[in-house]
């Protein structure tokens, strides 16, 4: 399950329009992009479609009022990113008169209940550059052609004291960050995952042109303090002859106050690398780093199929511990078909003993499609509502921040995602 950022860094722009000049299109349309993606991997994918329709002399608006075609990206990692997805497509149906493409992760996770909902054309992601060749005429650049920019420029030193200062500006933990996207695509086969229906093969981005894009990023703002970023980070270079921790040396190699942080890594890819990145940890070159257990319990973690044991994620997070790093994060899923008191107590007091920074608590949200969908022992409704409920309150009683799924941050995540135009940042 993919865990829920904070609200991504919303840049409006005034209507873009391609510098160069282009050759004559048949029709130029103004288009209206807007990402309700739960994670901010997605923008260099909305960033890719913006740059298509403007390489090939449309142009992007951001208003809908004014647009002849509204694409949206939807979501569907969770029950509520779904149902929001679902409520801005009839929101955007109801209230323009262009035509709206429904594209992203949605169609391929739940087709059944879109198509229940929507009727018109579908770019789902994994097949979005044939679909995008049957739907529009791309007389420059075919989406295969378009670059992808991997890096996004930091924004703020403290993204606490930044929304202090601009309450009207949504900014997320990782735009204390430069960021970079190095790869897409999962190899793991969580019985839970509805994002594995969506998520294309895994690719691995060029280890040249990323320690390129870091290094310019440097160059130009002067900061080091890089995040990596994709849907599976510790599978990368498995495809190229690299892998995450020789990356990670590289981009290291740029200047010696280059620190990194991980996003969303595996605690299975720790412990395959574990000598390394207990010897980065050493080094002081990891800053931060995010590794969703979503349980503590052996039983539930089997059920998962999350490739590692309770011994393991017990041995790294005693390895923080031991070694006063505190600048870690962790993911919960809560109410996992099986999940019986013991298993959640298990869970509860695992995180409450090793004491991250930061815990997600999301309930559990069954995906039509996905194994987990076909296990037994269902917790009901109220039993992981209270369940959430609980582990939110005992975490952030021991002071550590904690987010679930019915939080007042939740619910300010939405109104952002909803209402704020979201346009990738650099061309
Ligand atoms: S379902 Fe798609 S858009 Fe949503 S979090 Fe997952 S990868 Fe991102």
């Amino acid at each position: 399950m993919r865990n829920a950022p904070e609200p991504i860094l919303a840049i409006k722009r005034n209507h873009f329009k391609c510098s160069k000049r282009l050759p004559k299109v048949e029709k130029s349309m103004n288009v209206f992009i807007k990402g309700l993606n739960g994670c901010w991997m997605r923008q260099t994918d909305l960033q890719r479609y913006r740059d298509l329709f403007l390489v090939n002399g449309h142009t992007i608006v951001d208003d809908p009022a004014e647009s002849d075609l509204i694409l949206l990206w939807t979501c569907a990692f969770r029950r509520d990113y779904r149902d929001n997805s679902l409520a801005q497509i009839e929101r955007y149906l109801k209230d323009y008169k262009a035509e709206v493409i429904v594209a992203g992760c949605l169609p391929d996770i739940d087709q059944e209940l879109l198509h229940q909902h929507f009727k018109g054309r579908v770019l789902n992601w994994r097949d979005d550059e044939s679909k995008i060749k049957e739907f529009f005429r791309t007389f420059n650049k075919t989406l295969g052609e378009i670059e992808r920019n991997v890096s996004e420029s930091k924004l703020c030193d403290d993204v606490a004291e930044y929304r202090k200062q601009h309450p009207d500006k949504p900014a997320s933990f990782a735009d204390q960050f430069i960021k970079l996207h190095i790869s897409e695509g999962c190899r793991f086969e969580c019985t839970y995952c509805s994002e594995l229906l969506a998520f294309p093969p895994y690719r691995s981005f060029s280890e040249s042109i990323l320690v390129e894009a870091c290094k310019l990023a440097i160059e130009k703002s002067g900061h080091k303090e890089i995040m990596l970023l994709g849907d599976s980070i510790g599978d990368y270079g498995h495809d190229i002859d690299s892998s995450l921790p020789l990356l990670m040396q590289k981009i290291k190699a740029i200047d010696a106050g280059v620190t990194i942080s991980l996003h969303g890594l595996n605690p299975a890819h720790f412990i395959k690398f574990f000598d390394e990145m207990a010897s980065f940890l050493a080094k002081g070159v990891i800053k931060h780093i995010s590794l969703p257990i979503q349980s503590a319990s052996e039983h539930i973690l089997k059920l998962m199929k999350r490739s590692y044991t309770r011994a393991e994620i017990d041995r790294i997070f005693t390895l923080f511990n031991d070694i006063k790093f505190a600048g870690f994060e962790t993911h919960l899923i809560i109410g996992f078909p099986g999940e019986s008191e013991v298993d959640f107590e298990e869970t509860l007091n695992f995180v409450l003993r090793h004491r991250p920074k930061y815990v997600l608590a999301s309930g559990f949200m069954e995906t039509f499609g996905a194994p987990a969908s076909m296990l037994p022992g269902k917790v009901d409704e109220d039993t992981k509502r209270r369940r959430l409920r609980e582990a939110g309150e005992r975490i952030q009683a021991a002071g550590i921040i904690c987010n679930t799924d019915d939080s007042a941050l939740s619910a300010a995540r939405f109104h952002t995602l909803n209402h704020i135009d979201i346009i990738p940042k650099e061309a």
